[in-house]
């Protein structure tokens, strides 16, 4: 590595995490678990949380947060993430990341944070009703980041500007301290669908927290109801396209497209190479088979784990002692940067 690479010395390390704030959806897949799995399997460290204080940042039933919890690791495990080469965990259990977003919400600057587009998406108009929380969100998931000096984070495109804010939030700490302690983080934003739409509307990401149930594919949605809701996607009368140009102002088109390309590990011109000029009457039961076949195993094993809770919450504890033996020193030498005595 060169003088000049940000992360020079600073051992590689991934982290990343996804809210327990409903089921995981096809968008969560294809855009952060397949690739966690894909960095595992090049042999980086690898650390991933299932962020349940993220979660609460809006209203959560407690019974269904713990639900959702020990499903999303259940769902971690079946798409190839091992416990006993990655670290997983949950955020709540590690104390470190919210000791650590307290200093980052006394770095970042309020005008950083009113920028923040899921912020202003997710509060709507009524900001005055947002948990303060829900506003902080960001300076807590530098914090997750930092607290293991991770130098890259695999996200989905929504992510992008909270890796930027984390960078921002890293140098300005760096440079306050007059320390070079935290990393530049790099987002890793990678693969054909890195931005999953709404099957209703093109213009909106799937989400696992939208209201309508027929805007995302769920992980654990059987073959019947995937067959359905990419049926009843949203699409226009046009057949498709044979090349990526022809896709531009046709958002349900490439969103569909691009799923089919995620999911098949292809490049997008080669489904239109092999679908170009077909209507969705065909390319829709295409699509929606090779959904099943990549999901079905995993939504089967998601459930078969959650049969045994005791055994998930045993492999969360685990993860959560091996995580904060990273975290310890890192939160401990910035409390001393900081000048916090006993630290
Ligand atoms: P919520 O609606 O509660 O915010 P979510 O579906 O957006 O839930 P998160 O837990 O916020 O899920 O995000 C987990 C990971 O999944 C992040 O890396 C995020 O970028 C990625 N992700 C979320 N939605 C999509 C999507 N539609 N397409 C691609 N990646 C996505
Ligand atoms: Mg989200």
């Amino acid at each position: 590595m060169s003088d000049a690479d940000p992360l020079a010395g600073f051992t590689p390390r991934v982290f990343s995490g996804i809210q327990p704030s409903g089921g995981l959806t096809l968008g969560n897949y294809l855009g952060a678990m397949k690739r966690f799995v894909e960095m595992q399997e090049q042999g980086v460290e690898t650390v991933y949380c299932v962020v349940d204080l993220h979660a609460i940042t809006v209203w959560q039933d407690p019974a269904k947060l713990t639900r959702a919890t020990r499903e999303l690791c259940a769902g971690f495990i079946a798409a190839g993430i091992d416990p006993g080469r990655s670290i997983l965990f949950n955020q709540s259990q590690v104390a470190e990341h919210a000791q650590l977003a307290w200093v980052f919400n006394c770095v970042a600057r309020m005008g950083w944070m009113k920028r923040m587009t899921q912020w202003k998406d997710k509060a709507g108009k009524n900001q005055e009703e947002a948990s303060l929380g829900l506003f902080a969100y960001p300076a807590l998931m530098a914090a997750d980041i930092l607290v293991y000096h991770a130098t890259h984070v695999p996200v989905g495109e929504d992510q992008k500007q909270h890796l930027e804010l984390t960078r921002d939030i890293a140098a300005k700490f760096n440079h306050d301290y007059g320390v070079n302690f935290f990393p530049l983080t790099e987002p890793v934003i990678e693969g054909a669908a890195t931005r999953v739409m709404s099957l209703r509307d093109g213009s909106k990401k799937m989400s696992k927290s939208d209201p309508s149930d027929m805007s995302r594919i769920n992980m654990t949605d059987d073959a019947d109801t995937i067959a359905q809701k990419i049926r009843k996607a949203r699409t226009d009368p046009e057949p498709l396209p044979s090349d990526h140009a022809g896709l531009e102002e046709r958002p349900e088109a490439r969103n569909l497209v691009n799923i089919y390309a995620g999911l098949a590990d292809m490049k997008v011109e080669e489904v239109l190479a092999e679908y170009g000029g077909r209507q969705f009457s065909a390319f829709k039961p295409a699509l929606a088979e090779l959904a099943v076949e990549k999901l079905s195993p995993i939504s089967a094993e998601m459930a078969r784990l959650m049969e045994a809770p005791d055994e998930i919450d045993a492999i969360l504890a685990r993860g959560a002692e091996r995580a904060r033996a990273l975290a310890a020193p890192i939160l401990r030498r910035t409390y001393e940067i900081v000048g916090m005595v006993g630290a």
